[in-house]
């Protein structure tokens, strides 16, 4: 079996460009020999940023660059000149990509949409230069800000689909079949276990130009939850599926006993998995005919909407759609509500740092204090200075 090439789990170290150091330069010009402090401001360090990219469906792009390092500020330097800022490092992730701090555990930052732009590590500011401290009666300052320092952090990132159906079932029970019988995604399709070795995104199409995502998640077998099988991996990505559809074959010996060990290893995995909405589909009905659809019916689970399909035939799949739908968008249904609320927090987050980073650049660009004030000098007391002749 090839391994698979889907990596939803990655770990990296990240580092963000330390400011650039203010300049201590002193003008001298040939009739000018006194002219005064003229050193610029260093620039900002890059930062490390993440940003969500709809075409990336894993995390492997990111296995092989372990090492994330924006640039650092250049220094300022005379005649009042800028440092070059650093150069910001974008990290393009999945859209669902949920990011920790690697040694604390410390949840840092979901990343849910596409072009969504989250500052994981601030570059420091670049240190003022030694012009900015000339005050009436301190004319030459032979120092400067230092630039701040960079941060650093080791992150572990973890993929988890959004999706609003995600297929439960054992292997070969045609859950792939299904899905790119809705959808037009093209997943594996084999009679043998574990031809899903990735899952699978597929946008289902509905009424009226509506339409969901459904997941197609690699079979989970007994045990799964224990960490038995390929299951327990990809189980991950169900958690914030909104609606479980059970997929269990026609032609199984006990279809009510197969959709109760999946339902327990579920429950094993993370009890919050049962509070999600389920449908039972039984699957590969065009095996049957009408009258042993009538013999099942009252041997299935009970309390759990069911439908008969056939991925192949086409049977049962409007009502199926139907079904979905109409779970889907129940008042009840907390996990839609959920997902929201995971999106909307993201949007926070990115709102929050939009407004940081601006508070932040405003202070950076702000120079209230260089007035010819003794008074002022004393507030910059918080600031270290670095003596520094340079040049
Ligand atoms: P998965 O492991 O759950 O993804 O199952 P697959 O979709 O790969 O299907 C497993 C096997 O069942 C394949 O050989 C499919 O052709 C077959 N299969 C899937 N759906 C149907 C169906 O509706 N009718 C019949 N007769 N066979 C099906
Ligand atoms: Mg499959």
């Amino acid at each position: 079996m090839a391994e698979s090439n889907f990596v939803d789990y990655v770990k990296i170290y990240c580092r963000s460009g330390k400011g650039g150091r203010g300049s201590t330069h002193m003008r001298r010009a040939k009739y000018c020999p006194n002219g005064g402090p003229d050193g610029g401001d260093g620039g900002r360090g890059g930062h490390v940023i993440l940003r969500g990219n709809r075409n990336y469906w894993t995390l492997l792009h990111l296995r092989y660059d372990r090492h994330i390092l924006a640039g650092h500020g250049e220094s300022g330097s005379k005649n009042r000149s800028f440092g070059k800022d650093g150069a910001d490092k974008v990290i393009e992730v999945p859209c669902g990509t949920v990011v920790y701090n690697a040694e604390t555990g410390e949840y840092i930052c979901d990343v849910t949409e596409h072009e969504q732009e989250v500052i994981l590590l601030k570059g420091g500011r670049g240190g003022l230069g030694n012009w900015h401290f000339k005050t009436a009666t301190r004319q030459a300052p032979r120092f400067a800000q230092p630039g701040e320092p960079m941060q650093e952090m080791t992150v572990i990132m973890e993929l988890k689909l959004l999706a609003d159906v995600g297929l439960v079932g054992f292997p070969n029970a045609g859950k792939s079949t299904l899905l790119s019988a809705v959808s037009s995604a093209k997943p594996k399709i084999a009679n043998y276990p574990f031809t899903t070795m990735e899952p699978n995104l597929g946008i289902v199409s509905y009424r009226e130009g509506k339409s969901f995502v459904m997941a197609d998640i690699p079979g989970i077998i007994e045990g799964a939850s224990e960490g038995r099988g390929l299951g327990l991996r990809f189980l991950r990505h169900i958690e914030r599926n909104s609606l479980l559809l059970f997929m269990v074959p026609a032609d199984s010996d006990d279809i009510r006993r197969e959709y109760e060990i999946l339902l327990n290893e579920l429950r094993n995995f993370n009890p919050e998995m049962l509070d999600k909405q389920r449908v039972l589909a039984v699957t590969k009905c065009d095996m049957l005919d009408q009258k042993l659809m009538d013999e099942i019916e009252p041997t299935l689970p009970e309390g759990i909407p069911h439908v008969f399909i056939s991925a192949i035939s086409g049977l049962g799949i409007n009502v199926l759609k139907d079904i979905l739908w109409e779970e889907l968008n129940k008042e009840s249904n907390k996990l839609t509500g959920h997902i929201e609320s995971i999106a909307h927090r993201a949007k926070d987050l990115s709102h929050l740092q939009a407004e940081l980073q601006e508070e932040g650049e405003d202070e950076e660009l702000s120079y209230e204090y260089i007035d010819e004030d003794e008074e002022e000098i004393e507030e910059l007391e918080d600031f270290e200075y670095e003596e520094d002749e340079e040049e």
